[in-house]
This record gives structure tokens, sequence and C-alpha cells, in this order.
């Protein structure tokens, strides 16, 4: 048998189909340019089938309902949308339930509902055609799965009354968890970009150059398909950060659904804690999957095995502070309001005393939080006490030091308060928190060095780098500071 050697030149992408047997090997597919055919949505039910029937390990949605739904009615007949009570229908139903950015500065999306609606739309009815792009979309979507019930906050919430959205903010774990499915509209900055057009193309275009038939190393025969490449788009080992995955709110509504299905700027995606599937495109990126317990899955087969192993684990908490503050926030003072969904779940996972986004248990290294270098930004006014990751805008990272890795511990808690601004909602606003503790002091000085600022004190030969929470309102924060008490938390062995 003649054996040839390619080498290929030039800026060119590949793919291959679904079902050669090199498909194992090779990770990429052809793009999915109709994410709202027929096709499609079939694709998408059945993702939401095989989670739903055959994952024994994937939460189910318990029997509730939100205060309030859409009815988006059935599919094949003419769409007619309705807000509905639930406490007025006859039975609990399955409903899917919108994750997405409202962007737009807070301007609320047209026929959001709001207390005059409320009372005078006559039969609760919408105009369709007069959603804004995304809510509709999403009714398509939620009908298209034989869904017929559909949460969307700025239609289900009464938008003018704060005593409605202090109740439904309460609720919202459980409006995502018990979802049949959380539609994320990934791909826009607002409520008027839609689900079902893509605008940016993928990074490889599904036309194909020239084909190569073969076998690989390992003896499986298939076909490469080489394409070229758009310029401006660089190839992608990961899934594209969407405006969804910078938005706080987002977070929490992905992290609390039993399965969620993407509509991103390059490819559909479902994710549930089996398995991950996509309409095409990179099929090996991943993403985190829903669920606050992680499971182990066996590496051989990736993510996409639907084979998770066993060993399942909470996921860290300063894993998930970490990703939360990096995220965006419309409105500051919702810090702990935006994460609070989380927090309740997680209190139910591993019972804790919450101190403004602190474990009490785990006070010693949650205390240690630090704003990424580069990142810090002045103090904002006054929504959770100094010591707590929640008083400030930046992204933060817990201290480096691992567990095992402290090994004095001097300080002593005493006492510890954190007052909720509003009761119903445990983990949300504090109005007041004080810690006391008993720790060793020492006296120091810090010292400006180059960009650095260093932390001196008589008794210590290692000197310190000092880093600041904040910085000050003309974005600098120099001269020295003498006489400084600081508060020893913890030590570990020097080196
Ligand atoms: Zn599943």
């Amino acid at each position: 048998m003649e054996t040839r050697i390619y080498e290929v030149f030039g800026v060119a992408g590949h793919y291959a189909k679904d079902g050669s047997d090199i498909s194992t090997w090779i990770s990429s597919r052809p793009q999915n340019v109709r994410p709202d055919s027929s096709a499609t949505f079939r694709l998408a039910r059945k993702w939401m089938e095989t989670c739903s029937n055959t994952h024994s390990v994937c939460s189910r949605p318990e029997k509730f309902m939100p205060t309030r739904v859409l009815d988006v009615g059935v599919q094949h007949m003419p769409i007619s949308v309705r807000l509905v009570t639930c406490s007025d229908l006859q039975e609990t139903y399955s409903y899917a339930a919108l994750s997405y950015v409202w962007g737009s500065g807070g301007r609320l999306p047209r026929q959001a509902t709001t207390w005059a609606t409320f009372r005078e739309r006559p039969k609760m009815k919408l105009d369709f055609s007069n959603l804004p792009a995304t809510l509709r979309d999403a009714i398509i979507v939620t009908r298209c799965l034989k869904i017929r019930y559909l949460w969307v906050d700025a239609l289900c919430i009464i938008q003018d009354s704060p005593e409605d959205k202090t109740y439904e903010l309460a609720k919202m774990p459980e409006i995502y968890k018990n979802a049949q499915m959380t539609i994320t509209a990934a791909l826009g900055p607002t409520f008027e970009a839609g689900s079902l057009t893509r605008p940016k193309p993928s990074h490889v275009d599904s036309t194909t150059l020239f084909k190569i038939h073969g076998r690989n190393l390992f003896g499986r025969h298939g076909t490469v398909h080489l394409s070229p490449i758009r310029l401006g788009n660089t190839f992608r080992s990961s899934v594209p950060v969407e405006p969804t995955s910078m938005r706080a709110w987002t977070m929490q509504e992905h992290m609390l659904s039993c399965r969620v299905l993407i509509y991103g700027s390059q490819q559909l995606r479902f994710v549930c804690r089996s398995m991950q599937r996509t309409d095409g495109g990179n099929i090996a990126a991943s993403l985190e999957a829903p669920g606050l317990i992680r499971l182990k899955h066996d590496k051989k087969n990736g993510p996409n095995s639907d084979k998770p192993l066993k060993a399942p684990s909470l996921l860290p908490w300063d894993k998930l502070v970490k990703e939360y503050t990096k995220r965006n926030l419309t409105n500051p003072e919702d810090k702990l309001v935006a994460f609070a969904g989380i927090t309740s779940e997680y209190n139910k996972l591993a019972p804790d005393t919450y101190l403004a986004g602190i474990r009490r248990s785990q006070l010693v290294h949650e205390l240690m939080w630090r704003c990424v270098a580069g990142d810090r930004k002045p103090r904002p006014e006054y929504r959770a006490p100094s010591w707590s990751w929640a008083s400030v805008d930046s992204p933060v990272i817990c201290s480096s030091f691992h567990r095992g890795d402290i090994n004095s511990t001097t300080l002593r808690l005493i006492s510890a308060f954190c007052e909720p601004k509003i009761p119903s909602l445990p983990y949300g606003e504090v109005s007041a928190g004080a810690l006391t503790c008993e720790a060793y002091t020492q006296r120091a000085s810090i010292t400006a060095s180059g960009r650095h600022f260093l932390l001196r004190s008589d008794s210590s030969k290692v000197w310190p780098v000092a880093t600041f929470d904040t910085i000050l309102e003309d974005g600098a924060l120099e001269g020295t500071f003498q006489n400084v008490v600081c508060f020893v938390v913890s030590s570990t062995k020097p080196n």
C-alpha cells in the first residue's frame, strides 16, 4: 500500500462528520447554521428527554410552580401568550425558565409586568410580536420543547412592586431548580438580541476546501475536511465567553438548574450534570455543569461521557466566590442578593453560619481573601462589613494558602453577627455586621517600594508585600503608613 504524507501550509480549520470512525479523534464538527430549524429543536428535545428519562444522577424538578408563569400554548397552534397565576391552575405543570441579560441600562423590556398591566391587561394576554427578541425566541423554544409554561422574570414578577420582588427573589432558587429546562439566551448583551439568529460566524467555516481520506496511527479510518478559518476569529479550545457568562445573576441561574440549553454565539449547547452536547462546532470544549455537587467523570471519555464516576464532591466555596466576583452587576447593592440562591443551596448541603458571604466554620481561611492585583476599585457604599469580600467591587481570590499549609492560627472568634436588611432574605443584603476576635497583634509600617508596598516590622526578617482591598477615588495609593497594627490571623512555616 502506498503511504503519502501531506503537510498542509496556510490557514485552515478542520472537522470530521459524526459517525465516521475518525470522529472520536477529531473534536470539530460542521457548524449548525440553523438553530431555529425543526431538526435542531428535535435534537434539543432528545437531549432533554435523555436526561429526564435516563440520568439517575441528574436532579429532577419537584412538584413546584412559580407564583406566575406564561402560558405559551402548544406547538403547531398559532402563538398566543398569557400571564397566568399558578394557583388558578388545576394542577402542577412542567415549565421552562429563561436566563438572559437585560442590558439596556436597566430599562424594562417592552410589556414587562407592572401593577398597571397586571390589573388592566385584558385576559392577561401579551402581544407576542411586540415582545423583545430574546423573550420571543424563548417562547418559540419552549413550545418546540413541548413545554407549555415559561417563567421570565420581567413578565412574571411585578416590576414596580418592591414587595413582589422581595417575595419572588426568595423563590428564585426553587424556580430554577424545578424548571424542566433552563433556556439561556447567551449570545446578546441585551434582551433585544434574540437567540435563534447567530450573529458571529464560527472561527471555522463549514465549507470544505478539500478532504483527506485516510487512517490515523491507531488504524481508524475516516475523512478529515479542511476548511477556511475566518480571519479575526482565533481558534478556541474553550467555550466562548458570552455576555451571560459575565453577568452575576446568571451564575446562580445556571448552577441551580437541573439542565440548561444554552443558545450561544457559535453553538447550541446542552449541559446537565451527566452530559454535555452541542449542535456542532467544537464538541470537546466543556462548561461548568449545573449543580453544586461535582461528579468525577471518566477521564478517558471526558465530560461527554454519560458515565460519571463515584466520589461526588461539593464545589469549593472559594472557587464559587472567585467565579462570582469576576462577574458584573448592574446594581452593586445586589452583590450578596444575586449570590443568595447559591448560598442557600450550599447551606442545605453543608450547614454553616453565613457572615456576609463568609462561612463561620472556615473563617480563618475565608478572611484571607484578597483583590486581584491590577483590578482594585474604590470602596463602594456600605453593603457588607469590610472583612467580607462582598464589601468591594473587585474580583477576589481566597488566599493561595491551602488549608493544610496554615500551621498556626492565632485567631479565636469570640462572637459574630450579621443583620440581614430584609429578614425574609437571610442571605441577601446586610445592614450591619461585626466580628469580635482575639489574636496576636503586631506593630509594623507599610512602605512603598517600586510598584509594591512592603510590610515591615522590627521582629520579622521577612518583609511581606502588603496589598490593599481598594484604591483611592483618584486611583492612587501612595505614601507610607507608619504604626500599622497587624492582626495576625494565621501563619505558615517559612520555607
Ligand atoms: Zn442529565
